[in-house]
């Protein structure tokens, strides 16, 4: 047999573990007189809040995250509504992820109660990667009393997938070599990159399973989707060669907000934006990050949602600059006759503090230098003071 030159990969065992109904199971443990109620996490129908987690009680009545709170309540009119405590569920999330990594140094986490495990080479000492997945939910039930679901396959890719069929406290398994035929009879929507739009597509096409989609050939799926195309060719036969990531770099950082009634004076936009964008600055000189390109985010009263972004010649961390190339997108992008219901704004394409040193030393930008160590003192009497201390006149 002809030698490829490459060696054949290791048989990887991937797990994926996400909690159940996360936000609403850190509320009941915080009030247990909660628990076994209808619960959504989320803002309220007045601030058009939507889900942000429901209890499985609540799930019962058709509630799901996401939904509109408004609608939520319709289905479930004596459900219990709770503002998000985000500071309190990151610090739980901060302990699962440090049980998880007492397992595997290969954790990458994917949201708060999210994470892949590489546990490929951790048989020797927690047993089969089944043994370890029952160890990590028991163990997670008694320490943080949070109840999870565990995918465990050959990849990524199947192992999300799986977690998420058997909720809560789910456990499936998927044999190397039997991914194709287990995502065979789900719907496409399963797979990564497969939203409403390339759904839409697939439907037309006569394709509504993964099976389905696994039988085209490779060449039609190219020429409808274009690159795309052979990642959906390979992702429906269950081939995913991506690793775990233990460091996922931080890729942008960005803040909106829905106004409680849609918005069509464009002083309110500005001054919204002005609050939005001091707030990203602040973010990115607390991690000192700088970034290239500024975003603008609008969606319209009828839910339409365009971006709209610029890159500049140089990295900012501050709110002026970061304000003025928003507000600039904002003149270009929107009509003014339209109502605005959600803005935001976000800096990405990040450099590094170190490469941008030389990029400062000896530039002789003296109204930029000046407007820094402004905002550096700023954020000193902030951190001292706190946010409230400082507002723009
Ligand atoms: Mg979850």
């Amino acid at each position: 047999m002809p030698s490829t030159g490459v060696a054949p990969m290791t048989r990887r065992h991937i797990l994926h573990l996400d909690f159940d109904a996360f936000f609403a199971s850190v509320e009941e443990i915080l009030d247990p007189s909660l628990k076994g109620k209808p619960i959504i996490v989320g803002a309220p129908p007045e601030r058009r809040g939507v889900v942000a987690s429901a209890s499985y009680s609540a799930r019962a009545f058709g509630v799901r995250s996401a939904m509109p709170t408004a609608q939520a309540l319709r289905l479930c009119p004596q459900a219990i509504i709770l503002p998000p405590r985000h500071k309190i569920y990151g610090e739980y999330s901060a302990r699962m992820m440090a049980i998880l990594s007492e397992y595997t140094p290969l954790v990458e986490p994917l949201s708060l109660d999210e994470a892949f495990l590489d546990v490929t080479g951790c048989k020797a000492r927690w047993g089969s990667p089944e043994e370890l997945a029952h160890q990590l939910q028991e163990r997670l039930a008694a320490e943080l009393g949070l109840t999870a679901s565990i995918g465990l396959a050959s990849n990524k890719l199947v192992a999300k997938i799986a977690s998420g069929l058997e909720k809560p406290r789910g456990f499936v398994v998927v044999p190397h070599g039997r991914e194709a035929e287990f995502l065979a009879p789900l719907p496409a929507e399963k797979l990564w990159g497969v939203g409403e739009v390339t759904a839409g597509s697939l439907h037309e096409m006569g394709i509504s399973t993964i099976g389905q989609l696994a039988e085209l050939p490779a060449a039609q799926l190219e020429a409808r989707f274009g690159r795309r195309g052979r990642d959906l060719h390979r992702q429906a036969r269950g081939i995913d060669d991506s690793p775990v990531v233990v460091e996922r770099e931080e890729k942008s950082l960005s803040r909106e907000t829905t106004f409680a009634q849609d918005v069509g004076d464009p002083q309110v936009l500005r001054k919204k934006l002005l609050v939005l964008s001091e707030s990203v600055a602040r973010q990115l000189r607390r991690r000192g990050l700088r970034g290239r390109t500024v975003k603008l985010k609008l969606r319209y009263s009828d839910f339409k949602t365009l971006t709209r972004q610029v890159t500049m010649g140089t990295p900012t961390d501050l709110e002026q600059v970061i304000f003025d190339q928003a507000a600039r997108l904002l003149d270009k992008a929107w009509d003014r006759a339209t109502q605005v219901r959600l803005i935001g704004v976000g800096v990405t394409k990040f450099d590094t503090e170190e490469s941008q040193l030389s990029l400062f030393e000896g530039a002789g930008d003296g109204r930029i230098e000046k407007l820094r160590r402004l905002s550096q003192s700023v954020d000193r009497i902030r951190q001292k003071y706190g946010d409230e201390a400082i507002r723009r006149g």
